[in-house]
Formats: C-alpha cells, structure tokens, sequence
C-alpha cells in the first residue's frame, strides 16, 4: 500500500529550496546564543510584536531568501532523527568558542556531521573575549581535516559574536553560499511529505507536531498519515505561531489536528484518500505490534554482516573509545590498516572515555560496531545499545581487539555466536504474590536457568512474545544463583505478568559482552 502511495513520483518539476541548517558544538560554546541571536536579529525586523510563538524551527530571510534553523542545537539530536532514517539537515554549523578552543564535544560534532555526510561550516564564537584566540582555532581543527579556506582548504570559517551579534550576515550569506553549491531542491507542486521535529502533547489544542516540509506544499485539510496516525490537517501555524494556509519545501509548521502524538523523526506523507491514509496507519500499527512482539531490533547489524558475507555491503564503520588518547589513536590507526581485502574499515569516530548515548546514537545511524579499549558503557548506553541493536565490544589488549575485527570480517565471527542460550523452563503453574507479581512455576528442561543471563524471553508456541531481564530465580523459599536441568523452581522475569502455563522460559547470554564486562 505504501508502494502505491510512494509511485507517481517522477515527472518532477524541482525548484530550489531553502537550506535547512543544525547548530552543534561543545556545551556552552553559544549554540543556543547564537540561534536566538539570528532569530532576533532576522525574525524580528520589521515586526513590531518580535517572537510571539517558539516552535522546533524557525525561518529566516537573508538578501529575499531564506533559511531555516532547527531549533534542537547538538549532534545527539541530529544523530538521533539519522538514526530513525530522517535526514533533514542540509548544513551544519558548527560552534567553537574561540577563547575555549576544540573540545572532546567539538570533535563528536564534527564526526557526527561527517559520518552523516552533512557539509560543515564553523562559527567561531565569542570573538569579542580578548582571550579569543582564532587561529588556535583554526590550527586545531585542522588536525581534524577542516582547513580553513583562508589557509588554502575548503572549510568556510566565519567570527561571531553571538552575544555582541557580529559576523551573524557573514555566517548567514556563508550558508546561502554553501546552499547554492548545494544545489538543494524539491517540488512544491506535489503532496507534501515532512519530517517531524518536534510533537507534544498540548493542553487545550491536543496533539501539535512541527513539521519541516521536505517535499510539496502542505494546505490545510490535506490528508496525512504520520507514523502509526492517520489525520487531515486542521489548521498550520508558522514559526511565529501565525496561521497559514501552506507551507512550501524547507519551511516548518506546526500542525494542528492529529490524533496522536507522533515521535521527532516520524515521516509526514500527505495522502489522497482518508481511508488510504487510515489503512496505511494500521498496516504500520499492526507492523509495529509484530515488531514488538518478536522482540525485533531497530538497527540489524546482523544483516549488515550477511551484506559483507554476501558481498553487496563494502564498509564496516567503527566507533573507538578508550581511557587514554594514545590507545585510541593508535588502536584506529591499526583497525583501519588490518588487511580486510573485502571490506573498507573506517573508523567514524575515536575518543576518549566511556562510551556514551551520543556514541550510541553515532554506531546506530551509521550501522558501526563500537569497540571499547579499557572503557565500559555507561548505563544508559549500554540500554540504549541493547534497545537499538548496537554491537559493543570491549577489550583490554590492542591485539585482541584487531584480531576479534580481522576474524570479523572474515567471516569466521558470526553473529549469532554472539548469543548463547543457556537454558530452558517449562512453566507448569503460574502464582500470583502480592508484592512479586507473578511467579512461575517452572520445570528446567535442558541447560541451566542462571542469575548470569544476561536476558531471558518468554516463548509461546514457539513465537517470542517478551524478552527481558530475569526478575527472581527461587527453589522453595531461597533466592538461588542457578537452577540444573530436572529442578523446579519460580522464576519471575521483570516488568511481565502475562506468563501462562505451557510457555517456556529461555535464559541466554551474550558472549562477547558478558565474557568481557
Ligand atoms: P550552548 O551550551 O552551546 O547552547 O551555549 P550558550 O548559548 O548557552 O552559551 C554559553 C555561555 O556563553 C552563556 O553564558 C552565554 O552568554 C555565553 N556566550 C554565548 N555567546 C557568546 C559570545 O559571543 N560572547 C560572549 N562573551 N559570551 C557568549
């Protein structure tokens, strides 16, 4: 259905659009300064009332043309919507104060941005501190392959001042500049398809998205489907929360009549049909169910292998993060020279210190593994990984590590090594506890059930309806590490009640991490 709905494109009439432009750089560079700079100076000239409305973005023109900002500043953001698949930047500014230098953030920017393949400019801020040092600046990003135009490379450089508002028309006529390189276009005579930035819930006016248009005009009363959501579009507001009747390629709107709140990165397809819109939105609802129920993840690694196996996948990006400089720079440079005849290995990203979400994020948009040299995940990544499908592996020896990657890509570590079953229940009885919640009662059959899962899934009629943790493993009474093979005992897997008689409990591990960690 979607397919039908996709076709008819071709015969395009394309005229240039706007750019649509993200700030990124280190905490407290001046990304937020520098974005509500350019608003005040540029939305409100010639408007008495300035800004009345704050929405995910906003538009500004420059000489009679514009540009639009997306108003969530930082690459996790940006990495988080290329992750979901929605590419909606065209440029990135990237933020450096010039007093304060490249910093560990200024350099996640700038790979993010290249992983991305997004062009960068950068906005040296702060050129009013009299500690401003800017070609500090520029000699330490070069280091990182941005060669300032003024010292013979391609990177356009422009000095702000977010505070004393300088330079902004120069950083404005640069992105105008890089647009026209750009060449960036779309068809507003077509049905709009956006992508949402932004979507909450609002007291009174219900579910608001904004929408960046990417595609076509978007009029009041059009038919949509966003997400699982199907709607016609009640009212448009701009950036300056006016209503409107349309909205053009590049420009954002908040949009006024769904029936649902939409997730930021969520596609916004404009369709004929009502009830096209509608069966579209429950064909991805029951997807989703599906998806959810056989524990499914997002980002498959698993087929990116299968790809390098069979040949049609050429590239395994890495990101690398180590407790010391040195050996992130020395394990990247080493990764990338393994002689992998098949496969290009590319490291998208080397740092320092844990690894982190916004690593993450990264290996998830960009399909990488990320290898962790004397480094764990912190909490929160390690959930994230897990949710989002990413590989994590960690290490505490260089030539452990390229040999795991050379192995790899050999096609000798297959991925469903990685995942060990360590054995299996059979729930014969189920209690209710007060307290506990449910409690199985259950059978080994084969293997060990073990405290050392690393998870376990609920199986039913051979179809995985939940996987998570192991709640509690109990024989009689007592808390126990591990049940054999022929015991019985009561197991209780965290936030899941559903459990029923005949289905069967299997507890894995995962080597890799669970052999390191
Ligand atoms: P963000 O974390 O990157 O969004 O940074 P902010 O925009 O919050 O700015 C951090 C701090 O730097 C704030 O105290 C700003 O007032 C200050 N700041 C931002 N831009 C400038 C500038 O151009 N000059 C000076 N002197 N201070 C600035």
């Amino acid at each position: 259905l979607e397919a039908v709905v996709q076709a008819g494109e071709g015969d395009e009439r394309l005229e240039p659009r706007p750019p649509v432009v993200t700030i990124m750089g280190h905490v407290d560079h001046g990304k937020t300064s520098l974005l509500d700079a350019i608003r005040q100076t540029k939305v409100a000239e010639g408007e008495a009332g300035g800004i009345t409305q704050h929405i995910g973005a906003y538009t500004v023109s420059v000489h009679g043309k514009q540009v639009t900002f997306l108003d969530t500043p930082g690459h996790e953001a940006f990495t988080a919507m290329r992750s979901r698949g929605a590419k909606v930047t065209d440029i990135v500014i990237l933020v450096v104060a010039a007093d304060d230098g490249v910093m560990p953030q200024t350099i996640e920017a700038i790979n993010h941005a290249k992983a991305a393949g997004v062009p960068l400019i950068v906005a040296m801020n702060k050129i009013d501190k009299p500690e401003a040092n800017p070609d500090r600046v520029r000699n330490a990003l070069s280091e990182y392959g941005l060669i300032s135009e003024a010292w013979g490379g391609d990177t356009i450089m422009v000095e702000v001042s977010a505070k004393q508002k300088t330079g902004l028309d120069t950083l404005l006529e640069m992105i105008l500049l890089q647009s026209e390189v750009l060449e960036l276009k779309a068809d507003p005579h077509r049905q709009a398809k956006g992508t949402v930035v932004e979507a909450k819930l609002e007291r009174g006016r219900g579910p608001v998205a904004t929408v960046l248009v990417q595609n076509g005009t978007l009029k009041v009363g059009d038919v949509f489907v966003v997400g699982t959501f199907s709607g016609r579009v009640r009212a448009l507001l701009n950036d300056r929360g006016v209503k409107t009747q349309q909205a053009t390629p590049s420009i954002p709107v908040e949009v006024i009549g769904l029936p649902g709140v939409p997730s930021a990165g969520d596609v916004f397809q404009v369709v004929s049909d009502e009830r096209v819109a509608r069966e579209i939105a429950d064909e991805r609802a029951q997807k989703q169910r599906s998806a959810d129920l056989a524990g499914q993840t997002k980002v498959s690694l698993d087929d990116l292998f299968a790809r390098i196996k069979e040949g049609s996948a050429k590239e395994l990006a890495i990101v690398i993060k180590a407790d010391v400089q040195g050996s992130s720079e020395a394990l990247a440079a080493a990764v990338e020279k393994l002689p992998t005849p098949a496969v290009r290995i590319r490291v998208i990203h080397n740092g320092v210190g844990g690894i982190t979400e916004s690593d993450v994020l990264l290996a998830a948009a960009s399909r990488a593994i990320i290898i962790g040299f004397n480094v764990r995940p912190e909490p929160k990544a390690a959930n994230l990984a897990e949710q989002q499908g990413v590989d994590v592996r960690l290490y505490t020896i260089i030539y452990e590590a390229l040999s795991d990657i050379k192995a790899a890509m050999e096609g000798l570590l297959d991925p469903t090594l990685k995942e060990r079953s360590l054995g299996r229940a059979e729930v014969r009885q189920v209690f209710t506890i007060p307290k506990a919640g449910v409690v199985a009662g259950s059978y080994v059959v084969d293997g060990t059930i073990s405290r050392a899962a690393v998870g376990v899934r609920l199986i039913r009629d051979n179809v995985v309806v939940f996987e998570g943790r192991l709640g509690s493993l109990r024989r009689f009474k007592d808390d126990v590490r591990e049940v054999q093979q022929g015991y019985e005992c009561g197991i209780s897997i965290e936030n899941f009640n559903d459990i029923k008689a005949g289905d069967v409990i299997e507890a894995y591990t995962i080597d890799k991490i669970a052999g390191k960690l």
